[in-house]
């Protein structure tokens, strides 16, 4: 089979769909790959790193989608990308249709098939594909409040992990999921005095059990976040409710109650922000003050260490990738119920009930 990789052409976008390692797996079971120039740049991987991987160089991102039968990206397809699409190819990318039916649209019209990452599920009932890019963002997460709390950006100016003598810093960390999770472990290690608030009993368990001690759990309720702001040097909002916007966990009068300088990394901010001052903001303009309290509300966080996300979306996508290539997409979603939960839109029709839902369309 022929895979494709175009550049990806979103603002700030500087992932890129396949690495060279990924390349040359697909290269010696057997497929051809091409590549647009200039790909992997955002990522650190050259045209040459392609090359000795086996792979071909493209000038464009048409050249890519004419020859490739699978493309394989990492953002939705953008307006010009779509009209490349042709029926009979299969599109493989994050594609985040139900807030989109212009995407969506285009899609149908395409006549491709379109797989999402979003939605492909493994054994236990995670999303495999979504699961690397919440690492990332939760291992950034105390990494940016750390920078925001100092007091060149406004913040309180307090050290994370204190010095001897000097207590550390009360970091919050609302949503014990995969984001909380993995911001718990960074904060607990450049040692934070840490507390993780979540509704789910069993997910506190597991965060007791696996934390040993070097963290505080609590039952996430109003009445507790708001025992907890006032001493709070640092809140992490990381709470999903699966397919609903996130709840608003604190409210604009409670930044009153906060220590000025106090910050909030609001990492839920891509499903609407849990905290009601919550606004998205971009890597060139991370941070903005209300009430005295810093906020932080990246929307792409993986996108400030493109490479390392790369590597590690690529790290998953890959095992389906050569499935899709080796059996062909239609058998490769037939063997593979996981894989088939990615499908959102079959040769022009749509497959997703919750798609089409959202946007009043047939599936
Ligand atoms: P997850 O499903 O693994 O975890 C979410 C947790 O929130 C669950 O444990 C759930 O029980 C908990 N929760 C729900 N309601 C709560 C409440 N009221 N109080 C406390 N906890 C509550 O999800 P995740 O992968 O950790 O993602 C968390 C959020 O981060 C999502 O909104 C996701 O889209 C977002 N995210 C953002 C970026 C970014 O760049 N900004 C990157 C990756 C993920």
């Amino acid at each position: 089979m022929k895979i494709g990789c175009p550049t990806e052409i979103k603002p700030q976008e500087f992932r890129v769909g396949l690495t060279p390692a990924a390349a040359r797996e697909a290269v010696s079971h057997g497929h051809d790959v091409v590549i647009q120039a200039g790909a992997g740049l955002g990522s650190g991987f050259s045209d040459d790193d392609y090359i000795a991987a086996g792979a071909a160089i493209l000038p464009d991102a048409a050249s890519v989608f004419a020859a490739a039968d699978l493309v394989v990206k990492v953002k939705e397809p953008q307006a010009t990308e779509r009209h490349l699409l042709r029926p009979g190819q299969v599109l493989f990318t994050y594609l985040h249709l139900a807030p989109d039916p212009d995407q969506t649209r285009d899609l149908l019209a395409s006549g491709a098939t379109a797989i999402a990452y979003e939605t492909v599920t493994d054994r236990m009932g995670g999303l495999p594909l979504l699961a690397p890019m919440s690492e990332v963002a939760g291992r950034l997460a105390p990494q940016v409040g750390a920078w925001t709390l100092q007091k060149a950006n406004g913040g309180r100016g307090v050290l994370l992990g204190g010095v001897p003598g000097v207590r550390p810093a009360r970091v919050v960390i609302v949503g014990g999921g995969v984001v909380g999770t993995a911001a718990a472990r960074v904060a607990v290690g450049m040692g934070a005095n840490v507390t993780v608030l979540d509704r789910s009993i069993p997910r506190l368990s597991y965060l007791d059990d696996v934390f040993m001690g070097t963290l505080t759990t609590q039952y996430s309720s109003e009445a507790a976040i708001a025992e907890l702001l006032p001493t709070a040097d640092l809140v992490i909002g990381a709470v999903l409710i699966p397919g609903a916007a996130a709840p608003k966990l604190v409210t604009r009068a409670q930044l009153s109650t906060m220590m000025p300088g106090s910050a909030l990394v609001d990492v839920a901010i891509d499903q609407g922000g849990c905290f009601e001052t919550s606004h998205a903001t971009t890597h060139q303009d991370p941070i903005y003050e209300v009430d005295g309290v810093m906020h932080y509300c990246v929307g792409n966080m993986p996108g400030a260490v493109a490479r390392t996300s790369t590597q590690a979306l690529g790290n998953a996508t890959l095992p389906f990738v050569l499935q899709l290539a080796d059996k062909g997409w239609r058998e490769a979603l037939l063997a593979n119920p996981h894989l088939r939960a990615g499908l959102a839109i079959d040769q022009g029709r749509l497959t997703s009930p919750p798609v089409g839902e959202a946007l009043g369309l047939e599936s």
